[in-house]
């Protein structure tokens, strides 16, 4: 970070002083950091850059005319050559923060710049829009002390190392939603930055809305025409037999499809779980009859349990989610080929559920996406095998709600795993009564 500028080098000095090299290592390290958390709040890393230039031009300047004021000559003096220089620099740069200062002014994001006791030293245009900050008026006023009413006053007194803070409500915008974060900066200087997250909050909640209203207005009439299929006896018409199949089987995977949807829109909008005891022994045992059911023999289907753990959670949720991964693994493994359910203590107190198997596998390059909605492999091999693609997007939403994690090992030809990974919280010694938790 930028070192006190040094003064002007005397005549015997060399060009690569100390001082002359902690400047533009600094700053690097200071524009990839603010890069780093732009793009990490929403791939603006040119904004992150932006502001942290500004934020060092804003601290260089004062410090350049703290020295040069220091070193200007009485007003009765002529100025030396050399003083002329200093003074053009000067100049030069007070019109660069000028102009960087009108910029940052109209970024539709709000920043503002702190020392390291978050006291304002600056703020922007939409700083006071959003958290109703005003210049001179709360130039030196303590941030946390001046929006000592919102949540933002909170999570600013958290310190260390705070994640960004998310659709929080704007202080100076009550029907606003803000994203925020801090970026240190400098010696133990602080920039904040907010984003007016609404429209997007907006947008998410009517493709929630969307999602959820027509998978439940298809719900009655798919049932609908599902019961009135079952009524028609193939026999009656042997020649429809085929095709009645075919509608049968499509109805009832539309019918699934629906009902994932529905899951996955409740899940959605669920903050929390309600914790009950899951226990698990039984659990796995459920499991295990269903994977059999599905491979109708095809499979050797093993479980492998060494932990007496109970989890703590939804037990319907919990056993939707469990239950996709072995569904998955019997489909996607090929007649003759081992399943395995595995449920075992972490070293850090918690547990890992996971199932093995011996199947198709998938390439690396689908890994990362496996958990969006509608995302397949190989979308003959999940329709032919009855799926939605939405089995682990359901599977991610339940893990999240339980502080859990999915974790995928995979290699195509071979096999994969997928395993949950638990947190101790979640985690009780088995056997005991449902109370107990
Ligand atoms: P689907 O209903 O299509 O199975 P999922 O969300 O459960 O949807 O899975 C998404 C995709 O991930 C699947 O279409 C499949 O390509 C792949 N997949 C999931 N589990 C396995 C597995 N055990 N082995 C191979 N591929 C898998």
């Amino acid at each position: 970070m930028l070192a006190v500028m040094p003064p002007a080098p005397s005549q015997n000095q060399t060009p690569a002083s100390p001082g002359a090299w902690t400047l533009p290592a600094g700053l690097a390290v200071a524009l990839l950091a603010g890069g780093l958390l732009g793009w990490l709040l929403g791939d603006r890393a040119a904004w992150g850059v932006a502001i942290v230039a500004m934020a060092e031009t804003v601290l260089l300047l004062s410090r350049f005319r703290h020295v040069t004021q220091s070193m200007m000559p009485a007003p009765a003096s002529a100025p030396t050559p050399r003083q002329e220089r200093l003074l053009m620099r000067t100049r030069r740069l007070a019109s660069n923060l000028r102009d960087l200062r009108r910029t940052a002014s109209q970024l539709p994001d709000a920043v503002v710049l702190m020392d390291q006791d978050e006291h304002v030293r600056w703020c922007n245009h939409a700083a006071e829009t959003l958290l109703g900050i005003r210049l001179p008026e709360d130039r030196g006023v303590q941030l946390r002390q001046r929006l000592q009413a919102s949540e933002l006053a909170g999570w600013l007194r958290q310190g260390g190392e705070r994640e960004p803070l998310h659709d929080t409500i704007a202080p100076g915008k009550p029907d606003s939603q803000i994203s925020v974060s801090l970026l240190p900066f400098g010696r133990r200087q602080q920039v904040l930055l907010a984003r007016d997250t609404s429209h997007v909050t907006r947008l998410e909640q009517m493709r929630r809305d969307f999602v959820a209203n027509v998978s439940h207005e298809l719900r009655t009439p798919l049932t609908v025409i599902h019961g009135y299929l079952e009524l028609i006896d193939p026999e009656d018409a042997p020649a429809l037999a085929p095709v009645l199949g075919e509608m049968r089987a499509q109805s009832k995977r539309m019918g699934q499809i629906v009902e994932d949807l529905l899951t996955l829109s409740r899940l959605e909008t669920q903050h929390r779980v309600e914790d009950e005891r899951v226990p698990m022994a039984p659990l796995l045992a459920t499991l295990r009859k269903e994977a059999e059911a599905i491979s109708q023999g095809r499979h050797t289907v093993t479980v492998e349990a060494d932990a007496a753990l109970d989890l703590l959670g939804s037990p319907k949720d919990l056993h939707s989610a469990l239950s996709n991964l072995v569904s998955n693994a019997v489909r996607y493994t090929p007649a003759g080929g081992g399943i395995t359910i595995g449920w075992r203590r972490d070293d850090d107190g918690g547990a890992t559920y996971s199932v093995t198997d011996t199947g198709y596998g998938i390439p690396a390059s689908h890994l990362a996406r496996l958990t969006e909605r509608f995302y397949r492999v190989s979308s003959s091999r999940s329709r032919g095998t009855g799926g939605t693609g939405l089995g682990l997007s359901i599977v991610k939403h339940v893990l999240n709600l339980h502080q859990a994690r999915l974790s995928i090992d995979s290699e195509p030809g071979r096999g994969s795993t997928f395993a949950c990974h638990f947190g101790p919280e979640r985690v009780l010694p088995a056997g005991g009564s449902r109370d107990e938790s």
